[in-house]
């Protein structure tokens, strides 16, 4: 067993196979001073529109705000309620009650970690406005369930595409499918920038020039302002370095399922599948693996086995939203959802960069085969006592 440590993500190697794109990108801005928006926006709008079949993308500062916009665009003002999932990163939820409306948590299926559709209705009230489902990982929610419930209750759907650009669900790109698509460039993502930067999807061009509007402070002519907006523009910058992304990504998420295919021939080649869960694949869709999350009732000891092999691994996230300090005032208490707080106990994300290697993927899956063999010979070992 190898015991050098490699990192759970390892941005370095994107970087030195892309050094001089990138280069040539930041000479370019850096030489034009337009900083702020601009062609290189424009440019990057418009690839990324396409990419997701979308009529219209709108650049903005962080995924975060990608949804704080997409949630004012709607005009989700306080009273209101969206219903979202607890399993997932705090911008979902903390989008809705920067605005003052109220999160409502609805439980997650336990195989896909998305939000149960079949959960849905119970939440609603006469005060929701809007659904906004997260593609946690990389893999759709059950999209075709969920936009049944909204057309039925005419309620809005906010996709939360931070972790999945370019994933599929029944032939549709995600982010195109709700009324608005929000993604995140923050570099773990598999399109990530230099720093923060986000993206807001949709067909309407209605909310399409709302969102460009609320971006610049609520103007659409200089000191004139229509709205209360915020300050939340993309930086040239940022976006010539995602142009430069944006053509590999094809290349990178192809990379990424086929490393995932790897893990799936190792675990079972290892005999492993009894014990621990792989990821989920919904029929019908298409997993872009921004992580590979596996689930085992051991995950902590696991987690340490590895880390003394030298293997990294991370838990998102190893606390559902509901049971947040920053959201105790809606009221949650343990065992209300379930189910992810199961997952949140059980899951454990394992390196899936494109860069990664088929040796460190033996690597990892020998040594959670060792993990295992160890635990049933003390499982087999105290059978034998209690028969004796
Ligand atoms: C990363 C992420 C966000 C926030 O994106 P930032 O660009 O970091 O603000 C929102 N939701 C999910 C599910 C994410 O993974």
């Amino acid at each position: 067993m190898p015991n050098t440590q490699f990192p759970f993500l390892d941005l370095k190697a994107q970087y030195n196979n892309l050094r001089p794109e990138l280069i040539e990108a930041v000479t370019r801005v850096l030489e034009s001073q337009h900083c702020i928006l601009g062609p290189e926006v424009e440019c990057l709008e418009q690839d990324f529109a396409r990419m997701v079949d979308c009529r219209q993308a709108i650049g903005c500062a962080s995924g975060s705000d990608a949804l704080l916009l997409a949630l004012m665009a709607l005009q989700i003002r306080p009273g209101d309620e969206v219903i979202t999932t607890p399993f997932t990163f705090v911008a979902t939820a903390g989008s809705i009650a920067r605005l003052g409306a109220r999160p409502v948590f609805v439980d997650i299926e336990p195989d896909t970690y998305n939000i149960d559709p079949y959960r849905i209705k119970n939440a609603i009230t006469p005060r929701t406005r809007a659904i906004m489902p997260v593609h946690l990982f990389g893999l759709p929610a059950n999209m075709g369930a969920i936009l049944e419930i909204a057309d039925r209750h005419k309620l809005w759907v906010i996709e939360d595409a931070a972790q999945a650009v370019c994933a599929r669900y029944q032939g549709k790109t995600v982010g195109s499918i709700g009324t608005i698509g929000c993604f995140s460039f923050f570099p773990s993502k598999n399109l990530g920038g230099a720093g923060d930067g986000g993206m807001v999807t949709t067909n309407d061009s209605g909310l399409a020039d709302l969102i460009r509007t609320l971006r610049v402070h609520g103007s659409r002519k200089k000191y004139q302002y229509d709205l209360l907006g915020i300050n939340s523009r993309l930086d040239a910058l940022q976006a010539a370095i995602l142009r430069v992304k944006l053509m590999r990504l094809g290349e990178w998420t192809a990379a990424r399922q086929r490393n995932a295919g790897i893990y799936r021939t190792l675990f079972a080649d290892y005999g492993l599948t009894e014990s621990i869960e792989l990821p989920f694949v919904s029929a019908g869709s298409e997993h872009v693996y921004n992580q590979f999350v596996i689930r085992t009732q051991q995950r902590d000891r696991l987690r340490e086995h590895l880390q003394q092999a030298g293997i990294p691994t991370e838990v998102y996230y190893p606390s559902p939203l509901h049971l947040q300090r920053a959201f105790s005032s809606l009221g949650y208490k343990p065992g209300d959802l379930a189910m992810a707080e199961e997952a949140s106990e059980q899951v454990l994300a394992l390196p899936i960069y494109p860069e990664l290697g088929n040796e460190r993927q033996v690597a990892v899956v020998e040594s959670i085969a060792a993990f295992q063999a160890e635990n049933s010979e003390v499982r087999s070992l105290s059978y034998d006592r209690s028969d004796a």
